[in-house]
Parts: C-alpha cells; sequence; structure tokens
C-alpha cells in the first residue's frame, strides 16, 4: 500500500529529486553519519544495561557497490528502526530539518537551501531514483522495507533481515554524472573527504579480488592527546590537508574544557597562499561535528585579519543539520570563534616576545592582513591588534613595535613617522634628516596602507602620531618660528603670487630644512601619501592633497628670489615653476609637464 508524505516532507523531496545542486556528493555524508549515530545509541544502550550484549569491535559501516544493478548500499549494525519508527523517521522530515526550511524558504532559491542545509536522508534522492531501507531494530524479530521511489509516496512491508541494524540501498539514476557514485574510488574518495574521522569502521571492497578493509582514519588527530603527537604528525597532517608544500609557522592544538567544549587544531602557514590578498581567497575553517564534516569552510570561526589561519574545529554540541544561517545566530559557535581569536591572538604575541625571527617571517606574509585589520570596521579592532605591529625604526634599522617605540622615547608627546617608498629614499628626505640631526626617532612607512593605520589608530599610549612632513613646527626653536614668521609676513604677496601661479594651498618659508632648499607638505587629513595610495585604487576620485610648498629660509634660493620678485617678475615664476617640480619628486609625485620643466633647467644651464 502507497502512502503520502507529509506536505513538507514532499516539497524537500521534490527539491532533491530535481536538484541542480553540484555538490550531490554529500548524500553519502548524510548517511553515514545516520549510521554513526544509530550505532552511537546502540553503543550507549550496551554501556548502560549489562543485558545487552554487543561488542564495541563488532560495530561497522559496511558500503556495498553492484556496478550492473547500480545499487549502491550503506549498511550499518546499529539501533535499527521498528515499523513505528521507519514510518516516523523517514516519512516526515526530521524536526530540526522542517524548522531551517520552513524558515528558509522564503528567502532563498532552492540551490542555497541544499547547499546550505544538511538535508539528511532525503538527500538520497538527488542520486538515487530509487531508496530503499531495510531495518530490524535491535532485539525485534522482525524486519521492514521502506521503499520510495519519489513524492508519489513511499510503501512499507515486512521483510527479512539477519541481523539487526539498517540497509540503506540506493538505486543510482542513469546519467554519466551519476556513474561516479558507484565508483569504489570515488566512493572511497568523498568518504574520506566527508567522513573520515566517524569513530566506526567504514568498510569497503576496492575491487572484487580485495577483502574488504576500513579506509576511514577512526580517531582524528585533534581529538587525540597532544601529548603523543609529535611536531612530524601535526605537520603531515597540515600539508594533507590544506595542500602546503612548506610545513606551517605554528600550530595550535586546542582542547577546550568547561562551558564550551571543543577541540581545534590550527596552523599559520609559513607563506602566504598566492591568492591570499584577492578576492579569490577564502578564510574558514573545517567545521565537524562530533568527527563528521558539516563545513568545508566555515567563515563565521576566524575574523578577516587572521584569515590566514587554516584548521578544523569539531564540536560535539553543534548539530549536524545547522544550516549557515543559524550558524551565524548560533552562540556556540560565536563563543568557539571568540576563543579561537583569543588564542590566535595570544599565539603571535608569544611568537612576538620568543621567537622574534619566525614572527618576522610571519609579520612579512601577513602583516598587510593585521594592518587593514586595523583599519576596517571604522577601526573597531584597533585595540586588539595594535600591538602586533611592527614597523622600521630610523634608530634601530629594524622593525619594532609601537610598545618599543614608546618605552624608549618615554619623553617624547609624539610618535613620529615618514612615509616614501623605500628605506632609503625616505632616510634622504630633508625633514627626516633634519630630525634625526635632533636625535629623533622616526618610524619609516613604505606599505601604502601605513598611513591609514596611523590615522586610525590616532594615539597610542596617549601618544599622538605625527607625520614629519606635515608640521615643520617640530624642528624650530621658539626664537627660528618668530623669526620664520616675520618673514613670510614681511614677504606675503610674493608668497601668494607664487601659490596662485603654482595652484597650490600655500607657499611659505620655514627653517626646517638644513640645507635642502624645497619641500612639500600638506594641510587637512589627505597627507600627500594618502593622494598617492588613493590615486592607485580602482576607484580613483582623484582625490588630492592641500598642497603647502616650503622653502627653506636659510638657502641662498631665498634671497634670490626676493631679488628676482622686485626685478624680474618672469624669471620669479620660472624659478617658482622649477622648485615645485623638485618638491613634487622628491615626495616621489609625477610632474603635470615634464617637458616644459626640462626645457626651463636646460635654459638656466646653458647660461
Ligand atoms: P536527522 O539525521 O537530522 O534526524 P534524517 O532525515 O537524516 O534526519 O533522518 C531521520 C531519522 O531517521 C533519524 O533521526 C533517525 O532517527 C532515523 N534514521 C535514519 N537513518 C537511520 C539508520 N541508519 N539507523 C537508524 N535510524 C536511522
Amino acid at each position: 500500500m502507497k502512502k503520502e508524505f507529509k506536505a513538507e516532507s514532499k516539497r524537500l523531496m521534490e527539491l532533491m529529486i530535481n536538484s541542480i545542486y553540484t555538490n550531490k556528493e554529500i548524500f553519502l555524508r548524510e548517511i553515514i553519519s545516520n549510521a554513526s549515530d544509530a550505532i552511537d545509541k546502540l553503543h550507549y544502550k550496551s554501556l548502560t544495561d549489562k543485558k545487552i550484549k554487543v561488542a564495541k569491535k563488532d560495530f561497522a559501516i559496511t558500503i556495498l557497490l553492484d556496478k550492473e544493478k547500480r545499487l549502491l548500499t550503506i549498511k550499518d549494525n546499529g539501533i535499527g528502526m521498528n515499523k513505528e519508527e521507519l514510518e516516523n523517521n523517514l516519512g516526515t522530515i526530521a524536526k530540526s530539518g522542517s524548522y531551517d526550511f520552513k524558515n528558509n524558504n522564503k528567502k532563498k532559491n532552492n540551490i542555497d537551501i541544499i547547499g546550505q542545509f544538511g538535508v539528511g536522508f532525503y538527500s538520497a534522492f538527488m542520486v538515487a531514483s530509487k531508496v530503499t531501507v531495510i531495518s530490524k531494530a535491535y532485539q525485534n524479530d522482525e524486519a521492514y522495507n521502506w521503499t520510495s521511489s519519489g513524492i508519489e509516496g513511499y510503501s512499507i512491508t515486512k521483510d527479512n533481515k539477519d541481523n539487526y541494524g539498517t540497509d540503506v540501498i540506493l538505486t543510482i539514476k542513469e546519467g554519466e554524472e551519476y556513474d561516479r557514485y558507484l565508483d569504489a574510488y570515488e566512493i572511497q574518495n568523498i568518504i574520506k573527504k566527508y567522513s573520515d574521522y566517524i569513530t566506526y569502521p567504514i568498510k569497503m571492497k576496492l575491487n572484487d579480488e580485495e577483502d574488504f578493509k576500513t579506509i576511514n582514519s577512526l580517531v582524528p588527530i585533534w581529538k587525540r592527546n597532544k601529548k603523543d603527537i609529535k611536531e612530524e604528525e601535526y605537520n603531515t597532517f597540515y600539508s594533507d590537508k590544506f595542500f602546503d608544500y612548506e610545513k606551517p609557522l605554528k600550530y595550535l592544538h586546542i582542547a577546550a574544557e568547561g562551558k564550551v567544549e571543543y577541540n581545534a587544531l590550527l596552523y599559520i602557514p609559513s607563506h602566504a597562499p598566492y591568492d591570499f590578498y584577492s578576492k579569490e581567497y577564502e578564510k574558514g575553517l573545517q567545521l565537524y561535528s562530533n568527527g563528521v564534516l558539516i563545513m568545508e569552510k566555515c567563515s563565521d570561526l576566524i575574523p578577516d585579519y587572521f584569515s590566514f589561519v587554516k584548521g578544523v574545529v569539531d564540536s560535539s554540541d553543534l548539530s549536524l543539520n545547522i544550516s549557515r544561517e543559524m550558524l551565524q545566530q548560533d552562540r556556540l559557535l560565536k563563543t568557539i570563534a571568540n576563543n579561537i581569536e583569543q588564542k590566535i591572538k595570544s599565539a603571535l604575541e608569544e611568537m612576538k616576545e620568543k621567537d622574534i625571527e619566525n614572527y618576522l617571517k610571519f609579520y612579512e606574509n601577513f602583516g598587510l592582513s593585521l594592518k587593514v585589520g586595523i583599519y576596517n570596521d571604522f577601526g573597531m579592532n584597533k585595540d586588539k591588534l595594535q600591538d602586533l605591529l611592527m614597523f622600521y625604526s630610523s634608530k634601530e634599522e629594524k622593525l619594532i613595535s609601537l610598545k618599543d617605540y614608546v618605552e624608549k622615547n618615554k619623553d617624547e608627546k609624539e610618535i613620529y613617522y615618514a612615509c616614501g617608498a623605500s628605506y632609503e629614499q625616505i632616510n634622504m628626505l630633508p625633514k627626516v634628516e633634519a630630525l634625526k640631526d635632533k636625535d629623533k626617532e622616526i618610524l619609516y612607512c613604505i606599505d601604502p596602507v601605513d598611513e591609514f593605520v596611523f590615522k586610525t589608530l590616532q594615539n597610542y599610549q596617549d601618544k599622538e602620531f605625527k607625520n614629519v612632513a606635515d608640521d615643520a613646527s617640530i624642528l624650530e626653536t621658539e626664537e627660528e618660528k618668530e623669526k620664520v614668521k616675520k618673514l613670510n609676513e614681511d614677504n606675503k604677496e610674493m608668497l601668494d603670487a607664487l601659490k596662485d601661479n603654482l595652484k597650490i594651498s600655500k607657499v611659505e618659508f620655514t627653517s626646517s630644512l638644513k640645507n635642502h632648499p624645497v619641500c612639500l607638505t600638506s594641510a587637512g587629513n589627505i597627507s600627500i601619501e594618502m593622494e598617492k595610495t588613493m590615486s592607485k585604487m580602482p576607484l580613483n576620485q582623484n582625490i588630492s592633497a592641500e598642497k603647502i610648498m616650503q622653502i627653506n629660509e636659510n638657502h641662498p634660493i631665498t634671497k634670490k628670489l626676493i631679488d628676482l620678485y622686485q626685478n624680474d617678475k618672469e624669471q620669479f615664476q620660472k624659478y617658482g615653476e622649477i622648485l615645485y617640480a623638485q618638491a613634487r619628486l622628491i615626495e616621489g609625485l609625477e610632474l603635470d609637464n615634464p617637458t616644459k620643466i626640462t626645457d626651463l633647467i636646460c635654459d638656466y644651464l646653458a647660461k
């Protein structure tokens, strides 16, 4: 007699049968996981009831293949189902599953639904035209057969079965796409991929001549005792699992107990994957629920700035059938994620303190990820990350932390930094030279994002970040300041004439340039370095810094300019243009009209 499925089961089943979802292979994970649960139940019973005598060593999941009849069978010797259980469990969707389905059906298209949920038993219909379940409940005499070929319904009849447990027999759909589910090697690979760490042996024959062999590893490395695992094993697992030829820089094996219980094995790679700084890179940790893989890359487990971390997380408290949306809201997962973030942060801090050589290697590869983490999300995470940063120090001539800088410069009110294309170039910037002469320590920034980092941080331990290019006054004594102020006032008309001709914000004299004639600095929030960086961005909006040209009042050019302004206005403006071109070149900015400038210079050379 044919029975109808409940309405909801029908809808889900329809989805499965007509699925164009590409990841159909997950059906095997679902069925094996059910088998494992059923064995768990009997195992538990045997542990709590002395009358029940089943040996743990006999528990197994067996896979059988019949290519000719297109049959794939998954057998277990677990608790089994009686007639009512077959009816109730397979006639309707399990409660958790139907909840997910109802709640997400509105928003999502069908493919998403399948992709995002463990849809349980029904996923078999993605690959099978007919599904037969023959089951005999433990300590029952009768076995029953549940068969369905799709939405029309299912039938339950009496059947014969020697042993307790369940056989799920799939008649694999016709078509090349499905042939792989009848290939022993393909099936073995799918099992290794999703169900490797099921704690009962999964047995199958790879060919007819061979005997059955166990193809899963049974106990995952992350569940084993740290003391028993050699470093080499950790490294081999890493390279097998994450396809990295180089051994990791560091591994973290976590066995958390108490409020949240989970195991995790995390790795910091020793080099950035080739696509790490591209949009293609997908962060995430493998998520297991008690040895069963539920997600290949769970991105919610790891913040963006630690996206380089690879690894696995396993918690027996997580439901296998949890959806991606539900995961995002899952409190347990959030707690695990926070916990993991803490551990990674501590591990990096410890590496920085105790193993600076490796930390520098790490920083070279992934420092940019931390820096971006500082200014992303409106600087929300800056406090967490700032102590992991390193910058090149003019005094130490190597990378140091902000903490080191502050400790060494207790009397300074500010943290000085300078930006440029290379350390050598920054070293020769006029203001850097001048500051170094005054024994100041300067952090050199050659990464285009560095200045954004400092603008986001604003200060560190109450010391403000100061771009040495921004403010000349740090270099001048009171007396000098007065003198320059007067010079600027006396020559206001001349300076304005220069400014108007060059179309910049301001031209002024300064006493902070040592022997160099000119430099360029900026007013406002956008520095010259930031202008350079933003001009390279895809959505370049032509944002430019308000430029100020500073002329060294001690340099002979000052006198010359004042003189020319009085006697030869035309020459005066030409001088101005050459000076401005020089200032731009020193800052690494392009010239608007290089031909005009080189012609001008040559005119003077020829004189
Ligand atoms: P879920 O596993 O999320 O409960 P499924 O649709 O995969 O949802 O399975 C429905 C129910 O059918 C299971 O909860 C279980 O009670 C029963 N079941 C499925 N497979 C087996 C099996 N191999 N042995 C015993 N019971 C099973």
